[in-house]
Order: structure tokens, then sequence, then C-alpha cells
């Protein structure tokens, strides 16, 4: 049964996409069964991976608004373990359409539900709002993984996502966990770059990644191959350091799996 995660970020460009693909590439490097739903109306993971969203016709949208079985919707991607979902432009009307619906929270949840026990990991790439779209997104999850730019302003729109996140939880008696914040684009000859990835640090209410994501132009450039940066360029810092995360994530899952006497050599305080 697959762990759902949404990458959720309401700011752009603060590499959520790259963070789908490119840790759903090494979990899936891993021998772990990864399904990447693109859920964004510009659907560039779905590009990244190589389909071409104007010549989609089968997309996301039509999965949640059931014209077609979810598994009809999987494709397969350049690497054996990975699939995805992908998206496509018209994903944006979809929310005119929700709006009127009831349960309309509750649309991408019951798609995501269909898919889940093929899977280990099913990620969720998630559009730059906190739209109705995001909202499904976040329902449809146990889990949020929150990129954050090492970056002037990043911090600002943290705590009304968290804000977000509580309120789904409260109003719509969902529990959805916040896994963890990932610092993106660090650049440590940077004076700002390291203060604000030390702020997070030091403020940020829940687990910080201890892999953080460098600047790397392979990671920039590795979308326009439509590949995963591990077969673009494996040596990079960048893809490096989406190993680390990868492994950090997965040792994590192996600790909250151990039994508690396991668990006690890894010094955790209760
Ligand atoms: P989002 O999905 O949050 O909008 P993207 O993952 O698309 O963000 O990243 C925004 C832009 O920055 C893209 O052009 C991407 O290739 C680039 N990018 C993302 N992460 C990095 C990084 N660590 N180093 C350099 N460029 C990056
Ligand atoms: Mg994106």
């Amino acid at each position: 049964m697959a762990r759902v995660i949404s990458i959720c970020n309401q700011k752009g460009g603060v590499g959520k996409t790259t963070t789908a693909v490119n840790l759903g590439a090494y979990l899936a490097l891993s021998g772990k069964r990864v399904l990447l739903v693109d859920f964004d109306p510009q659907a560039n993971a779905s590009s990244a991976l190589g389909s071409n969203p104007l010549k989609t016709e089968k997309s996301v949208y039509h999965g949640i608004l059931r014209y077609y079985e979810p598994q009809e919707l999987v494709r397969p991607s350049v690497l054996y373990n990975l699939h995805f979902v992908p998206a496509a432009p018209h994903l944006a009307g979809a929310m005119v359409e929700l709006v009127g619906l009831p349960e309309r929270e509750y649309f991408l949840r019951k798609f995501v539900n269909h898919l889940r026990h093929n899977y280990d990991y099913i990620l969720i790439d998630l559009a730059p709002s906190l739209s109705l779209l995001t909202v499904n997104g976040l329902v449809a999850s146990d889990e949020v993984l929150i990129p954050v730019q090492a970056e002037y302003y990043s911090l600002e729109g943290i705590g009304q996502l968290l804000d977000t996140i509580n309120l789904i939880r409260d109003n719509l008696g969902h529990d959805l966990k916040v896994m963890g914040a990932l610092i993106t684009m660090f650049d440590e000859r940077e004076r700002l770059s390291r203060e604000v990835a030390r702020e997070l640090r030091e403020h940020f209410p829940h687990t910080v990644f201890e892999a953080a994501i460098p600047k790397s132009v392979a990671l920039a450039e590795a979308p326009s191959f439509a590949k995963p940066v591990v077969l673009h360029r494996p040596d990079s810092a960048g893809a490096l350091a989406y190993r680390r995360l990868a492994e950090e994530i997965l040792s994590r899952e192996a600790v909250s799996r151990a039994p508690v006497s396991e668990v006690g050599n890894f010094n955790v305080k209760l």
C-alpha cells in the first residue's frame, strides 16, 4: 500500500516539480514502485518525463472526472519502476467544474485510492497555488513535503501553507502529516542562502531534511532531455543530493518500522 506524498508550496519556481521527478526516480531506482501524479495544469513533470502536454489526450483531468478508469491513465517512464499520470492544460478548467459538485475536495483522493495498492510511493506534484486543485492534492495525501527555496521571502508563505494544512485536518477530518521541509537551490557560498537555511532549521516546527538540494545546472538541464537527472548527469551535485534525500526518506521509514528495541539504538527521544 503506497505512502501518498504531495509536493506542495504555493510559490512557483521553488523546485516542486524537480523534487517530484528526481525523488521519484531515486526511490524507483532503489527498488520501490513509484507513481508520480502530475496535478499541475502546467504539466512540467509530465514533460520532464517525456510526454507532450499539448498532445496528451488522456490526462489526470479525465481520471478525476472518471472519463477513464484510473489504470488507463498510467504511463511507463524511462525508468523501470517509475510510472506517471500526465497532466494537461485543461486541468485548470477542472476547477470550475469541481466547484459546484458535492465532495469537491475528494476527487483526486478517490482517483489515487484506486491506484494505491499497486505502488510503494505515490508522489503528487502540485500547482503553485492554494486552490481547490491543491486542496484535492492535499486531501489525497498522507503526507506533504514542502520544498523551500533558500532565498529571501521564501519563508513568508510557509505559515500560510501550514495553516491550510491545519484547516484541512480540522475541517475535512483528514489526518495530513507534514513529512518535512526540503531546502532547495541552496548555495553555500551565499550568506543569504545559508541564513535562510539556518532560519528554517531553527524555526520550522517539523522535520527539515538533512539533505539540501544545491543550485545545480544539471538539475535545470535534465528536463530538456526529458530525463530525470540520474540519466542525465548522475555524478552532479544536484543528482547526489536527490539520491541522499531518497536514502534519508527510506532510512526513516526503516526506523519507523523497526521493532522498538532497534529504534532504541538510534537514540530516539520520546
Ligand atoms: P516549481 O515546480 O516549484 O515551480 P521547478 O522544479 O519547476 O519549480 O523549478 C523551477 C525552475 O528552477 C526550473 O527551471 C528548474 O529546472 C529549476 N531548478 C529547480 N531546482 C533547481 C536546482 N536545485 N538548481 C538549479 N535549478 C533548479
Ligand atoms: Mg512545478
